[in-house]
């Protein structure tokens, strides 16, 4: 297993939160709930996850059906920042004991496949060899496996992209999260609530080449709460006719945005937003506007640089929220733009195993087989069957 970091993944890593109900975390064009529902278990049983207990959510669904919302009932465990790494060097250790040899903090710079040898070649030049190839470079890995495909002459589509904000607000404004982790809503005009953090939350960038986004994600119970929540609101943007490349889109976006924010993202609060005026460094200082953004980026305007048809989907989509949940629209709560997820690489399959030519296959949130840590387990877990399938298991 061979990774460019000390610590294999991202979420794994970074919150650590885990979703065991379809389609949470899964590709719905790719994963049919029957298949998903066969390999949770064998994730949840190598995971061992401690999941929650949830209250009131009846009370809740009834609000969001009346506004033509639905709030899914999902089987949900939380690991935490500070915690995550036991977890990676647990599973680590095992797959030691199973013979796996790890090379840390090494790079793969290109993938091949050629006259029956499979293989790759790392940064620096050396080439290693191998009878099957499993590539799953993470939503990070998206621009170096489109180069691979490129190069490989492998066909893929990524016209799909979800773009949104990072919403911040004191814990009493969004009460929900004592009764349910990670409420999962879906709003009408493709708009859901996605990886909600409490308890000691944070909002924090991700760098990326040339700009940085926003996230969020909280430690364990252990650590003393900071009485803030945060989530992100996404909406799923399929481009159709002329087909053209979502991670392109996202990129020109993101990098909009962190040129008016002078090289950050823009963070807004909703008394400002809702004035249509701009936030600036008073409006995060006034007594008013009573906890400071645990991300402080550039105060700006949201108007400014979230496409229209997006920002009117997801003031629309926390309008119903706030209906649903009352106090989340509260003038001192933060939006922050952008939070982007580009995944949706998708090459096309040559089976279900996620194979793309003889001797590689390619999965994970990098080929849009997964959105999440179970789906991308799961994900492993069909292109080993597809190994064992072709004889290698041994
Ligand atoms: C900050 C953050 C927080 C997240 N939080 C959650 C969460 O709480 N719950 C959840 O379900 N999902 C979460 N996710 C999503 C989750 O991480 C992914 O769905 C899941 O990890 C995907 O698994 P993967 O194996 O496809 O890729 P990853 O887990 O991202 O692993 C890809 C690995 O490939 C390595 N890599 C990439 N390119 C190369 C290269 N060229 N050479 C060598 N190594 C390379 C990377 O270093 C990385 O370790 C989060 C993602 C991020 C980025």
């Amino acid at each position: 297993m061979i990774d460019r970091e000390a610590y294999c993944s991202g979420g794994l890593l970074n919150d650590c939160k885990q979703n065991y109900s379809y389609p949470i975390g899964f590709a719905e064009d790719i994963w049919s709930r029957e298949e998903a529902e066969r390999l949770l278990p064998l994730v949840e049983e190598r995971l061992q996850p401690a999941v929650k207990e949830k209250h009131n959510l009846s009370v809740y669904q009834r609000r969001a059906e009346r506004l033509g919302v639905s709030l899914l009932d999902v089987r949900q465990a939380h690991v935490g920042t500070d915690r995550s790494k036991e977890l990676i060097l647990r599973l680590r250790g095992e797959l030691e004991a199973r013979g796996v040899r790890f090379m840390l903090e090494r790079e793969v710079a290109d993938i091949f496949d050629e006259q029956g040898r499979a293989g790759v070649v790392m940064a620096g030049g050396e080439t290693l060899r191998c009878r099957k190839v499993l590539a799953a470079p993470g939503r990070k890995g998206f621009a170096f496996l489109q180069q691979v495909m490129e190069r490989m002459g492998i066909a893929y589509i990524d016209n799909v992209v979800d773009i949104g904000i990072r919403v911040e607000t004191r814990l009493e404004n969004y009460p929900i999260v004592t009764d349910y982790y990670d409420p999962k809503f879906l709003f009408p005009e493709k708009v859901r609530t996605f990886c909600t953090n409490s308890g000691h939350a944070r909002v924090v960038l991700e760098q990326y080449h040339g700009f940085s986004l926003v996230n969020g994600h909280a430690f364990s119970e252990q650590r003393t709460g900071n009485n803030l929540a945060n989530f992100a609101l996404l909406k799923t943007i399929g481009l159709k006719n002329p087909v053209r490349s979502g991670q392109q889109m996202a990129v020109f976006l993101a990098r909009l945005a962190n040129e008016i924010g002078g090289g950050k993202p823009i963070m807004q609060r909703v008394g400002d937003f809702r004035m249509g005026r701009r936030s600036n460094s008073e409006t995060f200082n006034d007594d008013l506007f009573s906890f400071p953004p645990t991300c402080p980026v550039s105060a700006g305007d949201l108007g400014l640089v979230v496409p229209a048809k997006i920002m009117r989907h997801l003031w629309g989509a926390l309008k119903k929220l706030d209906t649903i949940v009352p106090g989340v629209l509260h003038p001192s709560t933060i939006m922050y733009y952008p939070e982007i997820k580009m995944y949706a690489n998708k090459p096309a399959f040559l089976d279900p195993f996620f194979r793309v030519t003889d001797n590689v296959y390619m999965a994970g949130d990098g080929a849009g087989t997964s959105r999440g840590i179970t789906g991308a387990w799961a994900s492993g877990i069909r292109v080993a069957e597809g190994i064992g399938a072709a004889g290698l298991a041994h």
